[in-house]
């Protein structure tokens, strides 16, 4: 019988001594016999137990639900499955500090919101009670699916690193590794996904606030160039396009008014009813190979991957909100940088 470790030190001996897993079962707590695959960059809530593996700060609230992502699993000899834990906070856990940086980074955080923590520990994976659902919401590219209202989220490029002070209190500091839109920013660069609507630019790759952007006097959007081997839409009538390129003239209509979507990202609870992924996805079709034989079935199967797992079934529905958001009048700003409208 091996010695459970003591220490983060011993935890971390013995975390290196198993085989590097990238996925481990969860054996079901209570009457429940159905197993979860946890798989590393997987969140889970866990249960702190007071030993040497636990959170440093978790006597201080040790009733409260703890997230943690799956950052490493290793198969030890003797003790079972272990898991590598980095750790995360509520936007609400975090103190104001003496420096304006993290003060103003803290303000933009949303409610929902979770924040890494530079602390990571390791344990059994036993010790994992159930996993969580936590939306990655990339200030870098459009990539958020289409989530349920109060999905949990948090940002890959920003983190809080923890340090001592002098008295022994902890102090905080809160870091971003990117920020979004212009030199003369409103928002000095900074995301409020709680109050903030953003438009993203395909040319220049980069997010903007619209309140930091001019009204484009165009009626569509600056899509980039089609890919040379295109079929031209404008040479060819619809029905008489060769294969299986069967549109009616309406889908082919319906088609031109989804490529007129701009890429925005809603704010507050609206904040993942984004269509990000999906007009990704419509505008890459139209570049390689340009409308679909049919436009619904692509835009469903579309959905169906950009959507969180607990929409999957509500595609339809779904479908029918990403038509009829593309009915209405759109506004479209003129990205700084070159001048397109987005
Ligand atoms: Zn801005
Ligand atoms: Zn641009």
């Amino acid at each position: 019988m091996a010695l459970i470790p003591r220490n983060p030190k011993d935890w971390s001996a013995c975390f290196a001594q198993g085989n590097a897993l990238t996925q481990v079962e969860l054996r079901p707590r209570g009457a429940s016999k159905n197993y979860t695959i946890l798989r590393l960059g997987d969140f889970g809530s866990v249960i702190l137990k007071p030993s040497g593996n636990q959170r440093d700060d978790a006597f201080l609230k040790p009733d409260k639900e703890w997230i943690a992502q799956l950052w490493g699993i290793a198969f030890h000899e003797d003790l079972g499955p272990l898991a590598e834990l980095r750790w995360f906070l509520a936007s609400a856990e975090l103190p104001l500090e003496a420096h304006q940086a993290h003060n103003s980074m803290m303000a933009s955080l949303g409610e929902l919101e979770i924040v890494a923590l530079h602390h990571h520990t390791y344990d059994f994976v036993d010790n994992i009670s159930s996993p969580v659902t936590i939306q990655q919401l990339s200030v870098t590219e459009p990539s958020s699916p289409l989530c349920p209202p109060g999905t949990r989220y948090t940002r890959p490029q920003l983190q809080v690193f923890r340090y001592p002070r002098a008295n022994g209190d902890m102090a905080h500091r809160l870091e971003t590794g990117n920020l979004i839109c212009k030199e003369d920013c409103l928002r000095a660069g900074l995301y409020y996904p709680d109050q903030d609507v953003l438009r993203y630019c395909e040319q220049c790759q980069t997010f903007y606030h619209i309140d930091c952007l001019e009204v484009s006097p165009n009626d569509r959007p600056t899509l980039l160039p089609p890919h040379p081997t295109r079929p031209d839409d404008l040479e060819v009538e619809p029905d008489d396009r060769e294969g299986a390129k069967e549109y009616t003239f309406l889908d082919y209509c319906s088609w031109q008014r989804w490529l007129c979507y701009p890429l925005e990202r809603g704010c507050g609870a609206q904040l993942h009813t984004t269509f990000e992924r999906v007009v990704l996805a419509i505008r890459r079709e139209d570049r390689a190979r340009g409308c679909p034989a049919k436009p619904r079935v692509f835009l469903t199967q579309t959905l169906d991957t950009a959507v969180h797992e607990a929409y999957k079934y509500q595609v339809d529905t779904l479908v029918h909100r990403f038509q009829d958001a593309t009915e209405g009048d759109m506004d479209y700003y003129l990205c700084p940088k070159d001048v397109t409208s987005i």
